[in-house]
């Protein structure tokens, strides 16, 4: 009897690794699925926090490919790990602040580790050439092979038929002539497999699967940094870059402004950790002081906060700062009005 083999699939939640990982099971290869936690993946967060994403699924879709594969998922938290990854990316970064090459590396390098660990004997993942600018690229797929150290033990299952045999494909394990040659951007051949394979409600082909190839999320981190006086980061941070309206008064603070009940409620989370600010006297948002600001700064950022509530046109309004020690400091203000709120304040 031949040995069943096993493989490790990468899972975004997206569909060309649903694809990928389906092309294996149907070869009779054992699948499990690996999603790694970077801190940054899009996935239901933010539409679990904003009411006018209501209509999204609030769901895990990287759980939820796995599901409807029929495998196993294992979610595996990398978040320290991965800063080194964004903080110093040997290959640069994106568009953004996209450290696409060497994310891929160190990940498929992660996954090498977990199936070696655990008796696996390829990785798939659910790459296309020629399909993302920099980690997709014919000369940069090879990179990801050697730097990651998986070498022909990475199959692409949705593109081998562009690239050379792979160690499954030439130890027969699989079959090259029943795996795919996809290239480009053109999703189709991607939707079409899908539909033939019966998948029919899968995450958007289009959309991104992580906050930093966005370029506003991206300003956000660059100003974060560059307000600290230093490239750090902590989940807390990443995690509120998604949230509210950013407006930095001055470079040494910056106002996280919720925009609506769910965002005030999630801000509202952090309370404790930040100086804040609520408009008493009439409905606001709720604003989180980050950074160092003094007495004068205060009271115009209780002004800005004014300027986003219900009070907005009233001659004054209430604001109560809350600092981190418990002090609680009420002020009478103007709301700042619109056109005394600068466009470079916008981060
Ligand atoms: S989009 Fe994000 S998660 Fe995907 S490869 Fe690029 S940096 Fe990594």
């Amino acid at each position: 009897m031949t040995q069943q083999r096993k493989a490790v699939a990468l899972i975004s939640g997206g569909l060309d690794s649903l694809l990928a990982a389906k092309v294996m099971l149907e070869q009779g290869i054992h699948v499990e699925g690996i999603n790694f936690f970077t801190g940054f993946c899009v996935e239901g967060h933010t539409h679990a926090i904003r009411k006018q994403d209501k209509a999204k699924p609030k769901r895990n879709n990287a759980l939820w490919v796995a599901e409807q594969l029929g495998i196993k998922l294992h979610i595996i938290d990398i978040v320290d790990e991965y800063k080194d990854v964004l903080l110093n990316p040997k290959h640069g970064y994106g568009a953004n602040m996209n450290p696409c090459l060497d994310c891929k590396i160190f990940m498929v390098h992660k996954a090498l580790e977990w199936a070696e660990a655990h008796g696996f004997d390829f990785i798939i993942t659910g790459e296309v050439v020629g399909q993302r600018p920099m980690s997709q690229r014919k000369d940069t797929m090879p990179v990801v092979a050697r730097e990651s150290g998986a070498a022909d033990r990475l199959l692409r299952p949705l593109c081998a038929r562009n690239l050379s045999p792979t160690l499954p494909e030439r130890e027969g394990w699989v079959d090259r002539e029943r795996l795919y040659g996809f290239s480009g951007r053109n999703r189709k051949p991607q939707m079409a497999l899908a539909k033939e394979f019966g998948f029919e409600d899968y995450a958007s082909p289009a959309g991104g699967c992580c906050f930093l190839t966005d370029e506003a999320y991206s300003r956000k981190l660059v100003d974060l940094w560059q307000g600290r006086g230093a490239r750090e980061y902590e989940m807390d941070d990443i995690m509120l870059l998604k949230v509210g309206r950013h407006i930095r008064p001055a470079p040494h603070y910056k106002l996280i402004v919720s925009r609506e009940e769910g965002e005030n409620n999630f801000l509202a989370g952090y309370r404790k950790l930040y100086t804040h600010i609520i408009i008493t006297s009439h409905p606001g948002p709720l604003v989180l002081v980050d950074g160092e600001p003094g007495d004068a700064d205060l009271e115009l950022a209780a002004r800005i906060a004014a300027r986003y509530g219900k009070g907005r046109t009233a001659e004054k309004v209430t604001a109560e700062i809350h600092f981190t020690n418990g002090e609680v400091r009420t002020l009478e203000v103007a709301p700042l009005p619109p056109y005394e709120v600068k466009e470079e304040w916008m981060i």
